[in-house]
């Protein structure tokens, strides 16, 4: 059975800029192709047994030159894999993608071609430029700044482009700047005309430099910018100072470093990126099922001679129902016992189960939960469904309130082995701005786990924000101080007090 090839197009950089059809390809895919271009935050929506390999020569995978990819989406076809070929922006833009397209046609593939955003729109639209504009311009033209070296003749002609009224945008062209600025007011175009150069578009690092075309090497040159960058030459550049709005974002191009364990990142992920953060995924706990399920099993068949349950974790209620389930039972175990969580994210996945919790603190902390537990126990049989380790304030306190107190470990909480560190991680570690400690125990481990050139950073370069004061605590107790504490105990209380922290400096 032949498989089938995707070409899809990831958008510029915003992982939250491809199709819901490329995702869906991404999901069902065996093989994917990514080129130099693309946010590797996509990949998080590929499955597990995906072989993942980089066009471009990096630490991410081996080097393949055009020919290479085309046998190797060939093949892979003829194999029978589903492959996703997935190209930054658009894939026919500038992209290749219809030499990739004519290879698996000539060779009786089955394809399709899934759109992407191209560049220069979401890149435009990104730093408040609209390319074209009813009044200001009704014409916009892309153009390769970079021809192939090999063509005999030049197929851009800058006498008619210069005579252009619209938008002309150039892709791949920093590296020729001052050519291609040369030769349109050499042609005739006014050398006034507005324009810019935006590098990293739609990244967190975006950089937008404008000024008129007569000016804008110079600028450009000031600012240093990078490729991958767009040239914009028109009128519609100059509504940019009205309409701009991602580099205006509270964390722009700040790296923050997400301690949290794999697998539980997403909504700050889309948090981070929504502030202009940067998301550096570098986790430094994992959340692993127990080894032995018996006397979990145990503590479930014995739950109606309980009066409460006790869930201090959202891992603690999802490995605990999902043994629930596996035993064939479900939430009618649970109907005459009272539960009490720790604070909002607990309850929160109980709510997921369509569970209602009978009792959370104001204040998300053991102590908070045993002063209100404490009038309600005497006599009672309590079971804490525990992680494999923690604080241990309930098993005193309930004890003295005169409460029988069980306690299961329904999960594990380790250490990350920093050893499965990439070296791009480690090297993006290096340039963190901010590390959010999301725990005591990722607070505990954090020396041990972070390379040491991180560690030397710590309190200069590198700042932590702690989720709150137990967690401010244990990094006390490892001799760091966190520059800031969120006030509301969660990830997103973790983000507000960053931005508190950065307009105050
Ligand atoms: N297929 C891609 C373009 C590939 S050519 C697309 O549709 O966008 C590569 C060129 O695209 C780069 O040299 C640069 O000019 C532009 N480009 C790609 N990503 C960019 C980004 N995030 N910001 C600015 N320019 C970008």
């Amino acid at each position: 059975m032949t498989g089938k090839v995707y070409l899809v197009g990831a958008g510029p950089g915003d992982p939250g800029l491809i199709s819901i059809k490329g995702i869906e390809c991404l999901k069902k895919a065996d093989l994917v192709l990514y080129d130099g271009l693309v946010n590797p935050l996509i990949l998080k929506h590929v499955s597990s047994h995906c072989e993942r390999t980089c066009r471009r020569k990096s630490d991410h995978g081996p080097f393949l030159d055009q020919e290479e990819i085309n046998q190797k989406l060939v093949h892979s076809a003829q194999e029978g894999k589903v492959v996703v070929r997935l190209k930054g922006g658009d894939p026919f833009i500038f992209g290749r993608g219809s030499e990739e397209a004519f290879a698996l046609a000539q060779a009786g593939i089955p394809f399709e071609i899934i759109p992407g955003i191209t560049a220069a729109v979401a890149a435009g639209e990104y730093a408040g430029i609209s390319l074209t504009h009813r009044n200001i311009a009704s014409t916009v033209t892309f153009i390769t700044g970079h021809e192939d070296p090999h063509k005999s003749h030049s197929q851009v002609n800058y006498k008619t482009l210069a005579e252009l009224s619209g938008t002309l945008v150039f892709y791949m062209g920093l590296h020729r700047l001052s050519f291609i600025v040369e030769s349109l007011i050499e042609n005739g175009k006014d050398p006034k005309t507005s324009a810019c150069v935006i590098s990293h578009g739609t990244w967190p690092d975006q950089k937008t430099v404008s000024a008129s075309l007569d000016q804008l090497v110079k600028k450009v040159k000031e600012a240093k910018l990078k490729p991958p960058s767009l040239i914009i030459i028109g009128e519609c550049v100059s509504l940019r100072d009205q309409i701009a709005w991602f580099e205006k974002r509270p964390l722009l191009g700040k790296r923050i470093g997400i301690t949290r364990p794999e697998g539980q990142t997403e909504e700050v992920i889309s948090n981070c990126i929504e502030l202009g953060a940067q998301p550096v995924l570098m986790p430094t706990i994992q959340i692993l099922p127990v080894e032995n399920w018996d006397e979990v099993d145990s503590a479930i068949a014995d739950l109606p001679k309980y009066d409460w349950l006790i869930f201090t974790s959202a891992n603690g209620v999802n490995h605990f129902f999902q043994r629930l389930w596996e035993l064939g039972k479900d939430a009618r175990l649970l109907a005459n016992v009272q539960i009490a969580c720790i604070g909002p994210a607990t309850a929160n996945s109980l709510e997921k189960h369509h569970l209602h919790c009978d009792l959370v603190p104001n204040e998300y902390r053991a102590e908070a939960l045993s002063e209100k537990l404490k009038p309600l126990v005497s006599g009672k049989k309590l079971l804490w469904l525990r992680a494999s380790r923690g604080r241990d304030v309930l098993p005193k306190e309930m004890t003295e309130a005169g409460a029988q107190l069980d306690q299961i470990v329904v999960y594990q909480n380790l250490d990350a082995e920093p050893s499965t560190y990439s070296e791009s991680l480690l090297n993006e570690m290096g340039n963190l701005d901010w590390i959010g400690v999301s725990s005591p125990s990722i607070a505990r481990n954090l020396v041990s786990v972070l390379p040491e050139a991180v560690r030397n950073k710590l309190g200069k370069s590198v700042h932590l924000a702690s989720i709150s004061p137990v967690t401010t605590a244990a990094l006390e107790e490892s001799g760091l101080k966190p520059t800031c504490e969120a006030v509301d105990y969660t990830w997103d209380g973790i983000l507000a007090a960053i931005v508190n922290a950065e307009n105050k400096n």
